[in-house]
């Protein structure tokens, strides 16, 4: 299979080609249409299955299908959390890498550092934001950030968020998430604990396990 059989549009395209990929992993080929197609998913795979670009690159695809938002009404409507700061890097630079032809912004936010960097870009407006759950937490109850037009929400590393103790910050999260939303929910495994989050969290999922 190619990524010209997932329909992906032109400017996506064109960055995959330069990024020097040809074929969609397993995860890929099964998850971006369903994605596509506005389903939930839950995503069982590891790092290194090619999980990042199996949500990105539908995620951008379907934010570029509205209207790019003029800068002052720019507001975010995909969040990713993930549970470390170096996880948040690697996956705001996919984004970077799968988006540039598309004029959709991305930022990532994360604990440890000053925030007035973060929130001078969050405050230009951004339609991605990709963010560790204190930090997120933080600056939503500063009213940096709302959640009120979000489209798609994606967790990331669900398993170690709640080895990293993250599980409560996520069920806050949740509260400030519209109820009329993709879900997406990718874990390395499935314990009890993080099926009982996922039954929570997904409406009627797509299961893909690699
Ligand atoms: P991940 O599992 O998301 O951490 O991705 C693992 C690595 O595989 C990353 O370095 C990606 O850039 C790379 N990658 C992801 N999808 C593809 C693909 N379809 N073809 C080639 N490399 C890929």
């Amino acid at each position: 299979m190619s990524f010209q059989a997932l329909n992906l549009i032109e400017p996506i395209q064109k960055a995959l080609a330069e990024e020097g990929y040809s074929t969609p992993t397993p995860i890929q080929a099964q998850a971006i249409p369903a994605i596509l197609q506005g389903k939930d998913l839950l995503g069982v795979a590891q790092t290194g299955t090619g999980k990042t670009a199996a949500f990105a690159i539908p995620t951008i695809q379907l934010l570029t299908q509205h209207p790019v938002q003029h800068r002052a009404k720019r507001t975010i409507k995909a969040l990713i959390v993930t549970p470390t700061r170096e996880l948040a890097i690697q996956i705001d630079d996919s984004f970077k890498a799968y988006g540039r032809f598309t004029g959709l912004k991305h930022t990532v936010i994360f604990g440890g550092v000053k925030q007035g960097r973060q929130t001078d870009v969050l405050q230009d407006g951004v339609d991605i934001l990709v963010a560790t759950p204190g930090r997120l937490l933080d600056l939503i109850n500063q009213r940096f950030i709302t959640l009120k037009d979000i489209q798609v929400f994606i967790l990331d590393e669900a398993d170690r968020m709640l080895d990293m103790g993250f599980v409560h910050d996520i069920k806050k999260i949740l509260t400030f998430l519209p109820a009329k939303r993709q879900s997406l929910f990718f874990s390395a495994t499935m314990p009890p604990e993080i099926q009982k989050l996922a039954d929570n969290i997904l409406y009627k999922p797509v299961k893909v396990e690699v």
